[in-house]
């Protein structure tokens, strides 16, 4: 009998579903758990054994991670792992689970290390070859793109737009050509000014503001940046936002153009522009599909042959 034949009661004994369903989590390994963003029934069967089952739970904050734990019944000892204390807490984090601990990790919401602390603590245990094993679950970012109405085939995610001036300009310069739909996390308080920076750099285009994602008040709002410029010259921003971004519609003439020009040109192209090296070498790659590496080996091998 072929898988396709099966029933999905048929595969999940045969092993071929929920392999893990009861498996004893493994020691010395890191959960990545996957939280919800506003609604509980959005929490994972999966995720909630796992963190029963972890001898340790890292949170990013504690006292909100323990409302979670509460609500689900769960009394697994917790600690602190956010931002501002990542080093040293990410060695304590690391000796637990040398020394064979389960440990899950956990944002506030939604899937860790993913605008949230998490990276660097992956980072460490690929360094250090500990097991990671991700529990999946919600995630703003993927449940705006779905819902958006926009091209889902290619997409970029862009996270949070910085506060600093210098690193905001050369982020929006760089992806002013993109011509994948983008994904932004932003705080209602900064929404205004990220609407008009990206018309700015970017030109109006389609935008779609996904706020309050699985909330009551879950919102799509699918207008242009104008559009949305003026209707939040009416209202206040409230509540968390996901921006899904059109992509450029480059005009083939123009990338065509732009793909003709040899390596060095190109980055020139985009350092007259006003992007330092590294963003226009970083942009350059992403116009031709070659990777930062190659950008800079081509645009070397140039200058030698000068
Ligand atoms: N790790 C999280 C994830 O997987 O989506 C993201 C954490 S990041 C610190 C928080 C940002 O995610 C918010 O500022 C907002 O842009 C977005 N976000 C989180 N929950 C949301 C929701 N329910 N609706 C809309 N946006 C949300």
């Amino acid at each position: 009998m072929t898988t396709e034949e099966m029933t999905y009661e048929e595969q999940a004994f045969d092993g071929q579903l929920c392999q893990s369903a009861e498996k004893p989590l493994t020691g010395g390994t890191l959960y990545l758990v996957a939280t919800p963003i506003g609604n509980l029934e959005d929490m994972t069967l999966r995720g909630i054994r796992v963190l029963r089952d972890a001898d340790l739970i890292a949170a990013e904050d504690t006292r909100r991670t323990a409302g979670l734990l509460n609500h689900l019944g769960i009394k697994t000892p917790l600690t602190s792992y956010f931002q501002h204390n990542e080093k040293i807490k990410g060695a304590f984090i690391i000796e637990k689970l040398k020394e064979g601990a389960a440990v899950a990790l956990v944002s506030d919401a939604g899937t860790p290390a993913i605008s949230d602390p998490g990276e660097e603590l992956v980072r460490l245990c690929a360094e250090k070859n500990i097991p990671v094993v991700p529990v999946p679950g919600a995630t703003a970012a993927i449940s705006a793109l779905i819902s958006s109405g926009l091209p889902t085939g290619r997409f970029s995610f862009e996270g949070f737009l910085s506060v600093n001036k210098k690193s905001r300009r050369d982020h929006l310069l760089e992806i002013q050509h993109n011509p994948h739909t983008m994904i932004f996390y932003e705080a209602p308080h900064k929404l205004r000014r990220t609407l008009r920076d990206l018309r700015d750099f970017l030109g109006d285009r389609k935008i779609v503001l996904a706020r309050e994602i699985t909330k009551i008040h879950e919102e799509m709002i699918r207008t242009t940046l104008s559009g949305a410029i003026a209707l939040y010259e009416k209202q206040e921003p409230k509540g968390e936002y996901v921006l899904v971004l059109e992509g450029a519609q480059v005009a083939e003439e123009e990338f065509n153009d732009l793909n003709n020009l040899s390596v060095l040109e190109h980055i020139n192209h985009y350092t007259a522009m006003g992007l330092d090296v590294k963003a226009a070498q970083k942009a350059v790659a992403a116009d031709r599909g070659i990777s930062k590496r190659e950008v800079y080996a081509a645009a070397l091998l140039e200058k030698e042959e000068k």
